[in-house]
């Protein structure tokens, strides 16, 4: 029995636990053999697939082929790397993978990568959907406090409206993001209602958000700055 750890690619778990369930062998070659293996996560219970080859040599007095086949037949746990040394691809290897927008102030990328953390895991972890909205929203308030002296205590929803009055946002984006109803703080005792749906908006809202106001800015070049900021 082979097992193994692995990020995986059905339900975004970090490092889940894998166990290689059936297998099949093409002895295509005298002294080779492909292994096809199916392993299941045993967080989800999706499946992946790999192709391993396994090369022999006349000297070898136990064949590795053969070493392998013992492992993948014993009752004893063999972890894989240990089984086989070579690089190994599963498919599929669709792996999500956290957006950071470029050029964040390091305390606003720290809580963003919380966030998408979590995110990527709620697929398998449904209660992380409320931990996640909670940390995109610690984002969009560490970016707030970077972008404005204004009262640290004033609303999230009221502190973008001034963002808007004061020309650092568009309207679109005012108007969308007074749409999320999680933005408000007084979303706090909606909490037990807070969707996947709207997690999603939330999410989508902050990258475009940061992108807008942090990412973009930096690409503009400094004599251009006073012209795009002041229209
Ligand atoms: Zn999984």
């Amino acid at each position: 029995m082979i097992t193994f750890q692995y990020n995986c690619p059905r339900c975004g778990t970090k490092k889940s636990g894998f166990e290689v369930r059936t297998y099949y062998e093409n002895k295509k070659y005298s002294n080779q053999s492909i292994f096809s293996i199916l392993a299941t996560c045993n967080t989800c219970g999706g499946s992946i697939i790999s192709d391993i080859k396994v090369h022999d040599e006349d000297s070898y007095t136990t064949p590795l082929i053969n070493q392998f086949i013992a492992k993948l037949e014993s009752s004893n746990y063999y972890n894989l790397k240990e089984a086989y040394t070579g690089y190994i691809e599963f498919q599929p290897n669709n792996q999500l993978k956290a957006e950071i927008p470029e050029n964040l102030p390091d305390r606003v990328s720290d809580e963003l990568k919380t966030a998408e953390e979590l995110y990527m895991q709620v697929q398998a972890k449904p209660n992380f959907i409320k931990v996640s909205g909670n940390a995109y929203r610690t984002t969009l308030e560490r970016a707030l406090c970077e972008l404005a002296e204004n009262d640290a205590r004033a609303r999230l929803d009221k502190r973008i409206e001034n963002l808007f009055n004061n020309g650092k946002l568009t309207k679109d984006l005012k108007n969308f993001a007074l749409h999320i109803r999680s933005l408000s703080a007084d979303a706090s005792h909606t909490y037990n209602e807070f969707s996947l749906d709207e997690l999603n908006e939330l999410r989508v809202f902050t990258q475009l958000f940061l992108r807008y106001t942090f990412t973009l800015p930096a690409m503009i070049p400094d004599d251009l700055k006073e012209n795009v900021t002041g229209n």
